[in-house]
């Protein structure tokens, strides 16, 4: 039925592509653009729902193939629809800068000491306001459907080395308070936006870590 419907000039066309022409960023991860269309309830389960206007979500390549055909079994395993759900109203994504010993645990760094790895964590953490349904649904959606998680890792990974030249700078003239206010002023900037960038959670994290402001960024930068 839907395959049939995709076809050019068929009913269910015009639909289809005004969703998929739609220009800008992807509404799911804020990360890729948007390229595909997503069934927001699968085609395989819902057919009918197959060329519904409100099914049909433009989203990027890596967050439709994370999702493939998941279908919902419950509540906590629906995905949340940007333009249904409201998931900007409230701040609910963080970010930690995991710092790990030769062992390879995670441990608490002291400024003088180098760290012989480190990683950046993403997690949900819902506001006191949310049940605990909510919580779940929102959890589910971040690491399960849309493995959110390991993209921003990846895009963190791919950043921090980035930011050593102008952290430098900025330390060079105001040491590590420099360093932080100039991580806190970025994530302000960013938090305009979206509050739950990737990019907020994780310049909001590194300004909080005092090994890595008052200079372990050197060592992260360095791979
Ligand atoms: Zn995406």
């Amino acid at each position: 039925m839907y395959d049939q419907r995709m076809q050019l000039g068929r009913p269910g066309r015009p639909v289809y592509e005004e969703a998929r022409n739609r220009k800008g960023k992807c509404p799911i991860c804020d990360v890729g653009r948007v390229r595909q269309v997503d069934h927001h309830l699968p085609k395989s389960v819902y057919p009918f729902l197959a060329a519904v206007p409100i099914n049909l979500l433009p989203i990027c390549g890596d967050c439709n193939r994370e999702k493939l055909d998941k279908a919902p079994t419950c509540y906590a395993e629906q995905a949340l629809h940007p333009y249904f759900d409201d998931m900007e109203s409230d701040r609910w994504l963080r970010a930690e800068l995991i710092t790990i010993n030769a062992a390879g645990e995670p441990y608490e760094i002291k400024p003088s000491e180098i760290a012989e790895d480190w990683r950046i964590e993403f997690r949900v953490d819902p506001p006191s306001s949310w049940d605990e349904q909510q919580e779940e649904r929102v959890k589910h959606h971040f690491s399960q459907t849309y493995k959110l998680n390991e993209m921003y890792e990846d895009q963190a990974a791919d950043d921090i080395p980035g930011l050593e030249l102008a952290l430098e700078e900025v330390f060079e003239v105001g040491g590590a308070q420099g360093v932080r206010a100039h991580l806190e002023g970025i994530a302000r900037t960013r938090a305009h936006r979206n509050k739950n960038s990737w990019m907020v959670a994780l310049y909001e994290a590194l300004a909080e870590h005092s090994w890595f402001c008052s200079g372990g960024f050197r060592q992260i930068a360095a791979g």
